[in-house]
């Protein structure tokens, strides 16, 4: 996520041993920054198009991989961020790859939701964390739970079905809005969270009210954070079982 610090030891081995390296990064610099440690690197941005599905950059991106797999060359997919989080292109290359015979596997990396946990200083284990997309949990009705944390990733692309759009305007997010208002309240205090990409920067974190989602600047890599909005509620039926059992136990 954040170049120079965030890479493994092992996945910088992998990377300076493979044959060809594809990158899918934040930003130039780090692409730079990569290119120092590999003879040939290529960048798997050119696949991106103004106006065409995603899905159809993304198959061409892990068609590029499989490519140069099939001529039994070390092949690395250097990703932003883990590989595996809200990422199609790793699992699906690798997925191939295997399907084809080859060996392959992924590397953890550093994700937005690790980056998040640090820098607003929240455990998902105090109150609970559930991790949606944001336009298939527009798409879907989901059951949510108020007293956990919510993490809504791509909420800059709120409701796009075209998968073609770089942003969505108010119109969208004010149905993203109408969904989490069955949950929250309006006035429900959210964040808007944006981790470092270079060790100069300062990471973003904006407080605001749930309706005023529908005016704020978003960017492809605003990540949506909302804080528990109720209080758990106690299972008292299990634990008079479980008080039960423990009476037994003695
Ligand atoms: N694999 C990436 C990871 O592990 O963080 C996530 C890739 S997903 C396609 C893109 C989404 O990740 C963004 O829309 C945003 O929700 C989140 N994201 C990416 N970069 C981010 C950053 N610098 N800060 C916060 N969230 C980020």
């Amino acid at each position: 996520m954040t170049l120079g610090s965030h890479i493994s030891p092992l996945s910088r081995s992998y990377i300076e041993q493979a044959d060809v390296v594809f990158l899918l990064v934040a930003d130039g610099i780090t692409e730079q920054w990569l290119q120092q440690m590999n003879a040939d690197v290529r960048s798997l941005q050119p696949y991106y198009q103004t106006g065409v599905s995603r899905m159809l950059s993304y198959q061409q991106m892990v068609a590029a991989m499989l490519a140069e797999v099939q001529l039994n060359k070390k092949v690395v997919g250097a990703f932003y961020g883990h590989p595996g989080v809200f990422a199609w292109v790793p699992h699906n290359a690798i997925a191939q790859a295997k399907a084809e015979g080859f060996a392959a596997h992924m590397e953890p990396g550093i994700s937005a939701e690790d980056c998040l946990i640090a820098d607003l200083g929240i455990d998902p284990g105090t109150y609970g964390c559930q991790h949606f997309e944001t336009s298939q949990f527009m798409f879907y009705k989901r059951t949510i739970d108020p007293a956990a944390y919510l993490i809504l990733w791509q909420v800059g692309v709120a409701g796009d079905r075209s998968l073609a759009k770089r942003s969505t305007d108010g119109r969208y997010r004010q149905l993203l809005i109408e969904v989490l208002a069955e949950h929250y309240p309006l006035s429900h205090q959210v964040i808007l969270y944006e981790a470092v990409t270079l060790p100069i920067q300062q990471p973003r974190i904006t407080q605001l009210a749930l309706a005023e989602l529908v005016s704020a600047e978003l960017d492809p890599k605003t990540t949506l954070v909302i804080p528990p909005a109720s209080k758990m509620i106690v299972n008292q039926a299990i634990l008079d079982k479980l008080a039960a059992l423990q009476a037994d136990d003695q």
